[in-house]
């Protein structure tokens, strides 16, 4: 699929699936240009076209500057492909199941189910004020945030980041669609289990064995979901090329 109709379709999934409202963004490296990525210009998900979206370096400036608004929080996107080369697509999100996990002090997102063991050793989440300061407005608006929330990654499928939301990716926009879409289920459900006391959650072992067999079936997901995204689309499906 060519990679710019790909995005605009990731966007439109994601907003089908409650990932993405009227704010967040889904990237994916160049397959060509590896040190550029497509991203689409300043809008809601859930609106858009393959003519939306755009090549950025990874500076995070436009590859051709043509006049439209990029996203503030670009830099999430282009300091992560800068940092770690394996990544080839990213998805940034405020979904309301997960934000509740980058406040608690009781606790934090463990993977609770088959489907989730991706999310085993997430950290404790980014936090901004630490690199922004006090009277921060919560978004990594520039290149030195970008940065830090890179190195605050690591190796792990998820960064929380506190009083916001989180940053997952994958090695295919396929990946990082389930990881964004599973984060939030996960979250569903431990609220669940923690609300009936005392939930057992996967161990790291049970957590590796469960991401090994799963992982070759995220494309599986992924034709579903377009197809759903499809059929409850918003006018202007991205057309075939
Ligand atoms: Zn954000």
């Amino acid at each position: 699929m060519d990679a710019r109709r790909e995005v605009a379709i990731a966007s439109r999934v994601l907003h089908s699936k409650g990932i993405l409202d009227g704010f967040g963004h889904v990237s994916r490296r160049c397959p060509v240009r590896p040190d550029t990525f497509w991203m689409s210009q300043i809008m809601a998900p859930g609106l858009v076209q393959a003519d939306d979206v755009l090549a950025h370096d990874l500076n995070g400036d436009l590859v051709l500057a043509g006049g439209q608004k990029t996203f503030v929080e670009r830099f999430i996107h282009s300091e992560i492909y800068s940092a770690y080369p394996n990544v080839h697509a990213i998805v940034h999100s405020h979904a309301p199941s997960v934000v509740p996990f980058t406040v608690s002090r009781a606790t934090t997102v463990r993977p609770i189910c088959h489907i989730c063991g991706f999310l085993r050793n997430v950290g404790a989440p980014f936090e901004i004020a630490d690199h922004a300061g006090p009277g921060t407005d919560m978004l990594v608006r520039d290149q030195r945030l970008g940065k830090a929330l890179a190195q605050h990654l690591g190796d792990g499928a998820i960064a929380l980041m506190r009083g916001h939301g989180f940053t997952t990716t994958g090695a295919s926009i396929a990946q990082a669609v389930f990881r964004a879409v599973y984060t939030s289920v996960n979250c569903q459900l431990q609220q669940a289990a923690i609300a009936l006391g005392d939930p057992r959650y996967l161990s790291d072992e049970e957590a590796a064995a469960c991401e090994q067999s799963t992982d070759p079936q995220v494309g599986r997901a992924w034709e579903l979901w377009v197809e759903e995204a499809k059929m409850v689309a918003l006018p202007n499906w991205p057309a075939e090329a």
